[in-house]
């Protein structure tokens, strides 16, 4: 493998004409089966925009998903999407959810095509996203359980299933979502890693967590300035990864107060290290992208090092993203070369 082999957190920016731009949970602007079209076209482009950027693991940008924990959700029984309701996630912001109303269960693949079709798009190394048990739960309303930790279980034996078939497909990397592990500490520790690795339990390719401050929304940009001048969140939770089975950690770093030291406490594990902010429409440069993998270098090797985006860039306008893509991957090689 190439050293500082290059990837993204997840979501990428639709075209304009398959959603809204530049929102979370953009509505589709197609349906039926100029939809599933559209969306695939989508798909093309954004491993092209990726190839063409440097990019070394792929994604689908999420194309085909309206939110990334929601439409997982959506396909799953014993929940209700028609009647949402608007609860308070991750502490901080309101936001329009399904709601559990009965066992869940997955009765079919839910996103098994869309990762062979990803597979089938390019020659590099491919990753999916899947929410995690704990950002699940906490990107809904119960009605059901009365546990988040029990719903929680439930929801890692069902993306185990999900994983297991996205794997067969050819995926190389499977990655879970998990922000909600960057604030709720207590959960984490007594049930939230337990719940993840039940999620990625016997998956034969390569085990990702992504953990981060979020997207480059108003509520998260405000929260951030509440955390002080030193953001120590990942001190609770790495220790515990470290410890776990699963192999590589995508964490927050551009443009933010982590103290790039807390990636020591990675140890032994893949570190995909944010170079790439996700609150700007400023598009770095490749020495600012350098500069942040340098500072990572001192403490990850570059075999295990990662350059990443900081979170997912849907939000986003499309040339912005692309600039940002394009920076991740000249900003990696300039190092590459510093190391030959
Ligand atoms: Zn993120």
């Amino acid at each position: 493998m190439t050293p500082l082999c290059t990837t993204i957190a997840g979501s990428l920016p639709k075209p304009s004409w398959l959603a809204e731009p530049e929102a979370l949970w953009a509505a589709w602007k197609l349906d039926g089966d100029a939809l599933a079209e559209g969306k695939r076209d989508a798909v093309r482009l954004v491993v092209r925009d990726q190839e063409r950027a440097g990019i070394d693991v792929v994604s689908d940008g999420e194309q085909t998903r309206r939110h990334f924990v929601t439409t997982f959700i959506e396909g799953l029984d014993g929940v209700d999407f028609e009647h949402r309701k608007t609860v308070r996630i991750r502490n901080r912001y309101d936001a329009s959810v399904p709601v559990v109303v009965g066992a869940v269960a997955r009765r079919h693949p839910i996103f098994v095509d869309d990762a062979a079709f990803l597979r089938a798009q390019t020659d590099r190394a491919v990753k999916y996203t899947l929410p995690g048990p704990m950002t699940m739960v906490d990107t809904l309303s119960d009605a059901h359980y009365g546990s988040r930790e029990k719903l929680a279980w439930a929801f890692a034996e069902i993306l185990n299933e999900e994983a297991r078939a996205i794997a067969a497909a050819g995926v190389d990397v499977i990655q879970f979502d998990e922000p909600a592990f960057n604030v709720y500490f207590d959960e984490v520790r007594d049930w939230g890693v337990a719940a993840l690795e039940r999620a990625a339990q016997g998956l034969s390719c390569t085990k990702a967590v992504h953990i981060c401050y979020g997207y480059g929304i108003k509520a998260n940009i405000d929260w951030k300035k509440s955390l002080g001048s030193e953001w120590r969140q990942y001190e609770e939770t790495f220790p515990r990864l470290a410890a776990s089975t699963i192999d590589q950690v995508s964490l927050e770093c551009a443009h933010s107060h982590v103290p790039i030291d807390l990636i020591g406490l990675l140890e032994g594990k893949d570190v995909l290290v944010g170079a790439v902010d996700v609150a700007t429409d400023r598009g770095e440069t490749p020495e600012e992208v350098a500069d942040v993998i340098r500072q990572a270098l001192r403490f990850v090797p570059a075999d295990r090092l990662y350059p990443c985006t900081n979170c997912g860039m849907v939000p986003l306008a499309r040339d912005v993203a692309r600039q940002k893509l394009r920076a991740l991957g000249a900003g990696a090689e300039l190092v590459r070369r510093e190391l030959n």
